[in-house]
């Protein structure tokens, strides 16, 4: 049996190491022993106590986790503050933060750079702390300044709120703080919440107020609530020169002040370190919500000589920080087509205020992504604006959800031209491939004049965007039968650039059918596919008839582009545009397609002699031939330096066809191999 001094010696051991690790844990970070160990401590110390309650003492640790409050008792009793609890001006620019220091200034006439003191202002709920001989008596709510709840059993349950001042005893000291929870405890406790169907809060600040109106502080101690110190109070025989002397002292007792406040010489510095708070806070630099700075001025004796309205001092200023996220109606889902013919979902909703702007649309991106989001037209949105200046669509707010929303599905028609869209495989986007959609002609008549592929000098950005605007133009076609009058009346076009502009457009009727095919824009189908893709399939003709097959066939042309080519002439909108530039005499044929047919060789030079284009060329033969026998054929053919085959393979060249040609026809169509008659035969040879 242990003697009396024993049992008061392990209780006051108990308390002591309960004291020091709870620091570690809660204020200092840094735990030294495991949650186990701990609780086995602080199990021992509750036992003790309940055999020897004149032992417990108000600031034992086990008084944390205070019993329910006695049957009865409704409402919290009210507490006088002993100084006023002030709220601070809100100041919303660097300007309004000037005027506070103008006025500051004034105040003090024989002062110059007045040093200020900056924190982070937490968004919580502000409290009075009240410590009688370094034991925690009282803790209570601003209520409307002069009096406030009290809550001192809920406050207790905090574990940054130390039950007793480390250091000598102070007689009275009392700070004022604001209790909030960390981002982690709330995203936690909404959790819970909605899994026990319960309302979940709206934002950390409502969970706050809403744990520390508890009457059960059992509750409230699940809440994992802290708390920040920034102001002094009531004070006995204790005092402070300055206001960051008081911030490092309270630091020393126990108490917790803001991460990363601040001593600035000067307004500039104490904005420069608001303004880089601002840039940096939403990249989770501290664990809980802020939405501001504030700024003291540092001299305590000063504070006394500007003194305070009756709502707020003058000696200390908040620097809200811009909204970056704000909630509204989703009214609807729009789709734009883009200049490249991509189709982008776009939010409408209630105009909403956010970083200074109102704002009513921003972009879904793509189809995907609402679904991802699960983003109903209806819903209630938060919206989130970033470091860029377009704003997002953070999530739907699923609590407000009625039933009533809608889900939002991709047209299937392009919204502004009603072409089929097409969603390639492997990509997001989803696309209108019409050359004469109204949404993408300016971008598609810059890419036809462009020097690599049309040439027209003079069809510029300025003339573009003035025929698309008066209507002059509604696909590129249209260039080749322009009214010269009309485009002579357009801003800063006279006689000689019409003329001019006329002149150019006439004379790319004759370009490269290789450019031509580069101009329409085809997707997937740059210069260089256009060059080859030209010297495979001579004509338009040609090229509009290829099955995919065929195309793929084409060492440079991989499925993608082939796919591509085909689902671009299957459009019957582009056909129509293609119609009318032939029409209009644009050339549509390859200059080899004049003079011979090209081999699968991609070098012009080598299409041009046709001798060459024997030489080293492997032939196979089907079908009867009329002019010479199938020997003779063959004979010519190796003489010129060429092979013959019997089968057909992607290493054949050619193959001459001739009258009721075999399967080695069906084969060398398959493989997209080069298939003369027998006059191309004939040319070749001559
Ligand atoms: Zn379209």
């Amino acid at each position: 049996m242990s003697t009396k001094e024993e049992i008061v010696e392990r209780i006051e051991a108990l308390r002591k190491q309960l004291h020091h690790h709870n620091r570690m844990y809660y204020i200092e970070d840094n735990p030294e022993i495991s949650d186990a160990e701990y609780d086995a401590m602080m199990r021992e110390l509750i036992e003790m106590e309940k055999a020897y309650p004149e032992l417990i003492t108000p600031d034992s640790p086990s008084q944390r986790v205070g019993a329910p409050r006695e049957r009865g008792v409704e409402a919290f009793t009210t507490v006088k503050h002993a100084v006023p609890m002030l709220s601070l001006d809100n100041t919303y620019s660097k300007e309004e933060v000037l005027a506070f220091d103008t006025r500051v200034k004034k105040a003090l006439p024989d002062q110059n750079d007045i040093e200020y003191v900056v924190e982070p202002k937490v968004d919580g709920v502000a409290v009075s702390l009240r410590y009688e001989s370094s034991i925690f008596v009282q803790g209570s709510t601003r209520g409307n300044g002069l009096m406030g709840d009290n809550i001192t059993a809920n406050l207790k349950t905090i574990r940054t709120i130390p039950l007793r001042l480390e250091g000598d005893t102070i007689p009275l000291l009392e700070v004022r703080g604001e209790v909030f929870m960390p981002r982690k405890a709330f995203e936690k406790l909404n959790e819970e919440r909605v899994a026990s169907s319960q309302e979940p809060f709206a934002n950390p600040r409502n969970a706050t107020a809403g744990s520390l109106k508890l009457l059960d502080p059992r509750i409230s101690a699940r809440r994992k609530l802290d708390i920040v110190v920034h102001t002094p109070g009531q004070m006995e025989g204790v005092s402070f020169n300055t206001h960051f002397e008081f911030l490092e002292e309270i630091g020393k007792r126990g108490l917790k002040a803001n991460r990363g406040y601040k001593l600035c010489i000067g307004i500039e510095e104490a904005m420069r370190c608001c303004e880089s708070w601002e840039e940096n806070h939403a990249d989770g630099v501290v664990p809980y919500d802020i939405d501001g700075m504030v700024i003291k001025v540092n001299r305590l004796e000063l504070h006394d000589l500007l003194g305070a309205t009756s709502k707020s001092p003058r000696w200390a200023v908040a620097f809200k920080f811009k909204a970056r996220q704000a909630s509204t109606v989703l009214k609807d889902i729009v789709v734009q087509v883009g200049r490249t013919g991509v189709l982008t979902p776009v939010a409408i909703f209630e105009p909403v205020r956010l970083g200074g702007t109102v704002i009513s649309r921003a972009t879904l991106h793509n189809a995907d992504e609402i679904k991802r989001k699960d983003i109903r037209i209806g819903d209630t949105v938060l919206i989130e604006k970033g470091g860029e200046v377009i704003p997002k669509v953070v999530k739907a707010v699923l609590t407000k959800r009625s039933g009533a929303e809608k889900v939002f599905t991709m047209p299937q028609r392009c919204p502004v031209c009603s072409a089929h869209l097409v969603k390639v495989e492997g990509e997001v986007a989803i696309r209108c491939e019409n050359i004469a959609c109204p949404a993408q002609l300016r971008n598609r008549l810059k890419h036809f004049a462009s020097r690599g592929a049309m040439d027209i000098e003079g069809l510029g950005h300025t003339l573009i965007e003035q025929l698309v605007d008066k209507a002059l133009v509604k696909d590129v076609a249209d260039i080749y039968n322009l009214d010269v009058d009309a485009v002579a009346n357009l801003e800063r076009m006279g006689d000689k650039s019409t003329k001019n502009v006329i002149e150019a457009i006439e004379k790319s009727k004759k370009m490269d059918f290789s450019r031509l095919l580069f101009g329409i824009g085809i997707p997937y189908v740059g210069s260089k596919a256009a060059d080859i893709l030209a010297e495979h399939f001579p004509t338009m003709r040609d090229l509009s008839r290829a099955a995919a097959e065929q195309l793929e066939a084409i060492p440079e042309i991989g499925p993608r582009t082939a796919e591509s080519i085909v689902r671009f002439f299957r459009e019957g909108e582009n056909a129509t545009v293609i119609e009318k530039l032939r029409a209009v005499g644009v050339n549509m044929a390859s200059q080899a397609s004049a003079q011979v047919l090209s081999p699968t060789a991609t070098r012009k030079s080598e299409i041009r002699n046709a001798q060459s284009a024997i030489r080293g060329r492997t032939f196979v033969l089907t079908g009867a031939l009329q002019s010479l026998t199938r020997h003779q054929a063959e004979e010519e053919i190796k003489t010129r330096g060429g092979k013959v085959s019997s089968s057909v393979s992607r290493k054949t060249d050619y193959v001459v066809v001739g009258e009721s040609p075999g399967s080695k026809y069906d084969k060398a169509m398959k493989l997209n191999v080069r298939i003369l008659s027998e006059q191309d035969f004939a040319n070749m040879l001559r």
